[in-house]
């Protein structure tokens, strides 16, 4: 088979090319990506093709995804915070790029899996989230989130295009930047720990997420391509753990064997205050894929922050000349 991830470059995107070219099956995976806040240093060493470019190109688009059976949709401008500073170009790629994508597979009938959000739940109390609720989004992204999905489903409907979208949850592990302003929770406070410094929490710390090894975001991604797994409903890709950002940020101390100093600081705008998974739907569509558990999944992600340079150690100083 031959695979395009758009946004293959990114987080989600090169773990996943790298799951996937360990598949006996998998022909070839190209990755397309702007690279706006992926790397091509996320795919050096893989036999992935990365083709440097926008899905707003549709010109681009349409070659790429002529000679796929298979289109994994991530490229997105992600991030609540970053919605909110330019909602348009938010809404652009995440929307009108998404149009562009399902238009070049619909040439072929080619199949689609895309990523949508649990942030479409937005205010919606209920727990666990289930595909049943209602969506609320509480920011430009997840409104942009909702359209990525609702487009997929209704090409999947009109024109009876093999679909699944999707609803990640909080995707954490190896390949996730942190060290910039809109950095993710989980790197965020295994930056801060390793440096030593405070962690920033927005809020009281008592706000849930429902996190998922991105190891098992990849196996759930990849048996979707194998399988050509479809559905006329949104999924949610997440299994249920509930925890809050304080004890995230405890348990992360506990892998890191870090003291663990907190800063609290103003709720941000546009962020869910709980998120859990209904994981039924998922269950049934993937029997076979097991989680990762999240103390797991730390302690992985930890050993990879530990590998980077600007973590290393210093080397050990020669002592100073006395006299
Ligand atoms: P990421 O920023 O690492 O990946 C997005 C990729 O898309 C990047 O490589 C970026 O360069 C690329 N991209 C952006 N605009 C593009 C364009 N116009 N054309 C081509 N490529 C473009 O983020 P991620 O965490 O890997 O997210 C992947 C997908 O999962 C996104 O759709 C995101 O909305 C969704 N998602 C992620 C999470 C999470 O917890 N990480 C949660 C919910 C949904």
């Amino acid at each position: 088979m031959n695979i395009v991830i758009t946004g293959g470059a990114g987080f989600i995107g090169a773990n996943l090319c790298r799951e996937l070219v360990s598949r006996p099956g998998i022909r070839e995976v190209v990755a397309l990506d702007d690279l706006s806040t992926g790397s091509a240093d996320n795919l050096a060493g893989t036999d992935v093709e990365l083709v440097e470019g926008s899905i707003l190109d549709q010109q681009l688009l349409d070659a790429v995804v002529s000679r796929a059976d298979a289109v994994v949709h991530l490229a997105a401008r992600p991030s609540v915070p970053r919605s909110l500073t330019n909602p348009f170009a938010s809404h652009e790629v995440n929307a009108t790029g998404t149009v562009r994508v399902l238009e070049a597979c619909r040439v072929r009938g080619t199949h689609v899996i895309a990523a949508s959000s649990s942030s479409v739940y937005g205010s919606v109390p209920e727990l666990p989230k289930h595909e049943g609720l209602a969506t609320r989004p509480l920011s430009p992204y997840a409104a942009s989130k909702l359209a990525t999905e609702a487009y997929v489903l209704a090409y999947g409907s009109a024109f009876e295009l093999p679909t699944l979208a999707l609803r990640f949850f909080n995707v954490y592990g190896p390949l996730q930047p942190a060290g910039h302003a809109y950095a993710a929770v989980v790197p965020a406070f295994a930056d801060a720990m390793m440096r030593r410094m405070p962690l920033r929490i927005f809020g009281d710390g008592r706000q849930t997420r429902d996190f998922t090894y991105v190891g098992t975001v990849a196996r759930v991604l990849a048996d979707a391509v194998l399988r050509r797994v479809t559905s006329s409903s949104p999924v949610n890709l997440a299994f249920g753990t509930r925890v809050s950002v304080l004890d995230l940020a405890h348990r992360l101390a506990s892998v890191l064997d870090a003291p663990l100093e907190i800063v609290h600081e103003p709720a941000r705008r546009g962020d869910v205050r709980d998120s859990q998974a209904a994981d039924r739907l998922l269950r049934e569509l993937f029997p076979d894929v097991a989680p990762v558990p999240l103390d797991e999944g730390l302690a992985e992600t930890v050993r990879w922050f530990q590998g980077l340079p600007q973590y290393a150690a210093p080397a050990a100083q020669s002592p100073a000349p006395v006299g």
